[in-house]
C-alpha cells in the first residue's frame, strides 16, 4: 500500500512510522520541519487522569499513554519520555481568587479505572518538591500521579522519523500541501504549492490545527474550535523542580538543564492569536509572577522565552480520527490531547489502514458525527 501522511508533529511521524514499519511504502510530507509545529509548543503531560469527562475519552487516552511506554521501551536510548511523576492540588487562596476548585471524588474515579494515583499531604509534598511554599497547598492535600511524566514532542517526531527512513524506507517530502488530488470520489494524492502533485492509494491528513488548510476544499473540513496557548520558559536556573506540578496559581515542570516550562489555563484565555511571543509579554511575566509564588526560591530568574501555539480542537473537543465521510481513502487524524495520543493513533491508523482491523478505542471519535445529515 502507498501513503500519503501530510504533517509531520507527534501524529503524523508516528502514524508514519508504524506504517512503514508494516510494510507500507509511505511519503511524509512536511512544510516545515518535523516537529515544528503545535507539538513544539505543548505542556506535553502524557496522562489520562485529565480525561474523566468519558469512560472512552479516559480509555483512549490511557492506551496512548501505555503506546507511548511501548514505543520507548522498543527504542534503545530512547530520550524523550519524562516519567518523573505529576502532583495536582488547589488551594484555598486560589478558590478565592475565583479558580476552579476540581472534582474530589477524581481519586475514587481514578482508583475505579485502575489509573494510578494517591493522595498526598504537605509532608510528602515537601518531600518530593522542597522549594514549593506550603502556604500554597490545599489543605486537602494533592493527587499524585507517581508514574506520569511528558514528553519532547520534536524529539520524539525526530527520532520516530529517522528511524522509519532508516529502517523502514520512509521518504520524508518538503512541501506544503494546498489540496487533495481526487479519482471518482477518492482520495488519489496531493497538491502541493509549487504545483507539484504526490500519488497514493491513501492520504492521511494529520496537519493539526492546518488540516482544513492543507484539505483545500470546503467538503473535506472538519468543524473546528482551536484556542489560543502560551508558554514561557524561563532562563537555566538552579531549581530543584523535578515534577510536573498542576495548580491554581500555574502549571509547571522542568524543561531541560534547569529550565522552567510555564502556563496556565486561565492566562490562556486572555491571550489573543496574534500575541507577541517575547519574554516582556503581559501573560508570560504574570506566569513568572506566580511560579514565584509557588517557588519563592525562584526570585530573580527571569522569562527567557515564549510561545505561542493554536491547538488543534475539533468542535465538540473530542479527537477527531477516522475515514472522512465525504471522501474515501481519505482519513483524518485532529486532536487535542495529540502529544498523549499520538504513539496510539499511530499503531491504530496502522492497524485500521495496513491490517483492515477496526480499533475500538477509535469507534467514539469518528469523524462522521460532525456528518450527520
Ligand atoms: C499550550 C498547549 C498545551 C498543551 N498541553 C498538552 C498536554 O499537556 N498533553 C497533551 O497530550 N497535549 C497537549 N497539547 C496538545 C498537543 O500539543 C497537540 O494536540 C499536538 O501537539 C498535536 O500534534 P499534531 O501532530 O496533530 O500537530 P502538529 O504538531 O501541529 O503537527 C502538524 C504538522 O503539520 C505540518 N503542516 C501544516 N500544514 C501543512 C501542509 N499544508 N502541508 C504539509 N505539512 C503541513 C506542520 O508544519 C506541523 O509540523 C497542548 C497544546 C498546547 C498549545
Amino acid at each position: 500500500m502507498k501513503a500519503i501522511v501530510i504533517g509531520g508533529g507527534v501524529i503524523g511521524s508516528s502514524i508514519a512510522y508504524r506504517m512503514s514499519e508494516a510494510g507500507a511504502d509511505v511519503t511524509l510530507v512536511e512544510s516545515g520541519r518535523v516537529g515544528s509545529g503545535t507539538s513544539s509548543t505543548s505542556y506535553a503531560w502524557v496522562n489520562a487522569c485529565e480525561k474523566l469527562t468519558s469512560r472512552a475519552y479516559f480509555e483512549l487516552n490511557l492506551a496512548g499513554v501505555k503506546s507511548h511506554r511501548k514505543i520507548a521501551d522498543e527504542f534503545k536510548g530512547a530520550n524523550w519520555l519524562h516519567r518523573p511523576g505529576v502532583v495536582q492540588w488547589q488551594d484555598a487562596g486560589a478558590e478565592a481568587a475565583g479558580f476552579d476548585e476540581g472534582d474530589f471524588d477524581k481519586l475514587e474515579r481514578l482508583t475505579e479505572w485502575g489509573y494510578p494515583a494517591e493522595r498526598i499531604d504537605r509532608q510528602t509534598l515537601a518531600e518530593l518538591e522542597p522549594d514549593v511554599d506550603l502556604d500554597t497547598f490545599h489543605e486537602d492535600g494533592a493527587l499524585y500521579y507517581p508514574e506520569d511524566g511528558w514528553l519532547d514532542g520534536p524529539v520524539y517526531a525526530g527520532a520516530m522519523v529517522l528511524a522509519a527512513r532508516q529502517r523502514f524506507g520512509l521518504k520524508l517530502f518538503q512541501g506544503k500541501v494546498v489540496g487533495l488530488l481526487t479519482r471518482n470520489g477518492a482520495a488519489v494524492g496531493v497538491q502541493l504549492a509549487n504545483g507539484e502533485t504526490l500519488e497514493a492509494d491513501f492520504v492521511i491528513n494529520s496537519s493539526g490545527r492546518w488540516a482544513n488548510e492543507a484539505a483545500g476544499k470546503a467538503e473535506y473540513e472538519l468543524p473546528l474550535a482551536p484556542t489560543v496557548g502560551l508558554i514561557a520558559y524561563t532562563a537555566s536556573c538552579d531549581t530543584s523542580l523535578r515534577h510536573g506540578l498542576r495548580t491554581p496559581l500555574v502549571n509547571c515542570r522542568p524543561d531541560g538543564a534547569g529550565r522552567i516550562l510555564l502556563r496556565a489555563n486561565d492566562i490562556d484565555k486572555k491571550v489573543p492569536a496574534d500575541a507577541n511571543p517575547v519574554p516582556s509579554n503581559v501573560a508570560a511575566q504574570q506566569l513568572l509572577a506566580r511560579v514565584k509564588q509557588l517557588m519563592p526560591a525562584l526570585e530573580g530568574v527571569q522569562v527567557e522565552a515564549v510561545r505561542t501555539a493554536i491547538r488543534p480542537i475539533p468542535k465538540d473537543g473530542y479527537s477527531a480520527i477516522g475515514p472522512h465521510p465525504a471522501l474515501s481513502n481519505y482519513y483524518v487524524t485532529v486532536t487535542h490531547s495529540g502529544v498523549t495520543l499520538a504513539a496510539f493513533i499511530g499503531e491504530g491508523v496502522t492497524a485500521e489502514l495496513v491490517h483492515g482491523r477496526d480499533v475500538t478505542e477509535f469507534a467514539e471519535f469518528r469523524l462522521t458525527r460532525f456528518f450527520k445529515d
